[in-house]
């Protein structure tokens, strides 16, 4: 038992500050716990050795255990992205993210187990483990970084890091009863990210708390000139601004055409409704709003991330990184390498963005679906300009499914991404924050999501409802 697993990162501090306990045996009790609750769930793929280091007060996050997606790089340590043409793969250098965790202190507990190259809305594309949901173990834990949620929300660790290129950590958020937040585009350095949609991904957070994830944020946010997609941004404490926020006045635009969607289920917009009330309760102007373009999000995402997968995934050759299958010539090398390496569904993508890029076909698809985005940009951008400060509609249509529950119709499983991907298309900050559950007990989420560079913003607005609220703090049992 770790009288830790669910205490805050505020609270471990306290602890580790008042010398209660040494980092040594925080770490070790995590760990401890870490292997029982994975033993159950199965989220994550290795666990690391303790790094010796001392408490030190200055360090934002000195001792404070983190779990972190596979496919970001931790130099010496394996980065499979779940996939065996990665299984061996020695990251040679930390990823940005990986160097200012270190740097403020935080130790890295392990490393969590992914839908294979983050392609998926389950986890259950991996090539190593079928990560189970904590809520209920006939069911998915949500993906792309599945991996992740199941370790925090089993309280292996206070946050884990996971990557967004179209929900990847919204949705398992909203499926596990986490908060699950993806930047705006360029507000954390993607360098050492294992690339899936290079004008999509983003590095994202996973807490049981707002204050946590805005904590682990202004550790990860600002300009690195190792990654010219990063944006040039003052460094500071997301945490400072959270409490004494009134949301007061604020207008927020409730997306009615989203919960009239085919497919949602009842007791999600029952759920988002009641977040609408709590909200007014809090003195913000709910209005309803209406998206339209919102529908072509999900078939936009489709092609444009495959399209990108195709292209990045083209450097699996088997004679730079990772494995390489025994050939008689170059070309059979790259034939053999690539067919046993790579997974069903990444070869599929990576066919398929290869067609939908090709000449002849370009203009029906790709930049058809480019224009799909620019259309919705301007609606969405629009709609911040002149209606509301923040767009609430719910994470997912519904909570979490079965095992396998899409095999017979994998337009099912796309349309997870109908209300992640539009924030990833266009750039925009996004948070799922838990929202209540069904009568089955499985968590339900609210999506949040404001105007470029307004993560602050977003963050105090998702805390507002976290102070008022406790869904944040139910937990799932036998963990
Ligand atoms: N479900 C989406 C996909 O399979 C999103 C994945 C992600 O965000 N990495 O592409």
């Amino acid at each position: 038992m770790n009288p830790f697993s669910y205490s805050s990162i505020t609270e471990i501090k306290k602890a580790l500050e008042s010398k209660k306990i040494s980092l040594q045996e925080l770490f070790a009790l995590f760990k401890c716990h870490a292997q029982v609750a994975n033993s159950k769930v199965d989220a994550l793929l290795e666990l690391f050795p303790y790094e010796e280091q001392e408490y030190n007060a200055n360090n934002p996050l000195s001792g404070i255990p983190g779990i972190i997606k596979d496919n970001i790089c931790i130099k010496d340590k394996v980065s499979s992205c779940s996939s065996k043409i990665l299984q061996n793969f020695k990251a040679p250098y930390d990823a940005t993210v990986i160097s200012r965790l270190k740097a403020a202190g935080a130790q890295l507990l392990g490393r969590a187990n992914m839908d294979e190259f983050a392609m998926g809305s389950s986890t259950e594309t991996s090539a190593f483990l079928k990560t189970k949901n904590p809520w209920d173990t006939n069911r998915v834990p949500g993906g792309s970084s599945g991996g992740s949620a199941a370790a925090v929300a089993t309280g292996m660790a206070p946050w884990a890091l996971g990557t967004e290129t179209g929900g990847s950590v919204r949705q398992p958020a909203a499926f596990c009863n986490l908060v699950g937040y993806k930047p705006t585009y360029g507000l954390i350095s993607r360098y050492g990210l294992i690339a899936y949609g290079s004008s999509l991904d983003q590095i994202g957070i996973f807490a049981r708390s707002v204050e946590d994830t805005a904590l682990i944020l202004s550790t990860l946010a600002g300009q690195d000139s190792n990654d010219s997609s990063s944006l040039p941004i003052e460094p500071k404490n997301y945490a400072n601004h959270l409490s004494g926020f009134s949301i007061k006045g604020l207008r927020i635009g409730l997306v009615e055409n989203a919960l009239s969607a085919e497919g949602m289920d009842a007791e999600v917009t029952q759920a988002i409704y009641e977040a609408k009330k709590v909200y007014e309760q809090l003195g913000a102007h709910v209005s309803s709003i209406s998206l339209p373009t919102l529908d072509y999000g999900a078939a936009a995402y489709f092609i444009i991330s495959r399209a990108e997968a195709a292209s990045n995934l083209a450097r699996f050759d088997g004679i730079r990184y990772g494995m390489r299958s025994e050939a008689t010539n170059l070309s059979d090398l790259y034939q053999k390498t690539r067919h046993d390496g790579f997974g069903p569904e990444v070869r599929k993508r990576i066919m398929v963005g290869n067609y939908v890029l090709s000449a002849g076909h370009a203009g029906q698809f790709y930049e058809n679906a480019k224009r799909a985005v620019r259309l919705m940009r301007h609606e969405i951008l629009e709609t911040f300009k002149n209606t509301v400060d923040i767009i609430m509609m719910p994470t997912c249509s519904m909570p979490a499914f079965r095992f396998n529950a899409f095999d017979g119709n994998k337009l099912q499983m796309d349309l997870q991404d109908y209300f992640t991907c539009p924030a990833n298309l266009i750039g925009i900050p996004a948070v799922s924050i838990q929202a209540g559950f069904t009568k089955t007990q499985l968590p339900i989420g609210l999506q949040l999501m404001a105007k470029h560079l307004d993560d602050q913003l977003l963050l105090q607005v998702a805390h507002a409802y976290q102070q008022v609220t406790d869904w944040h703090t139910k937990t799932p049992t036998g963990y």
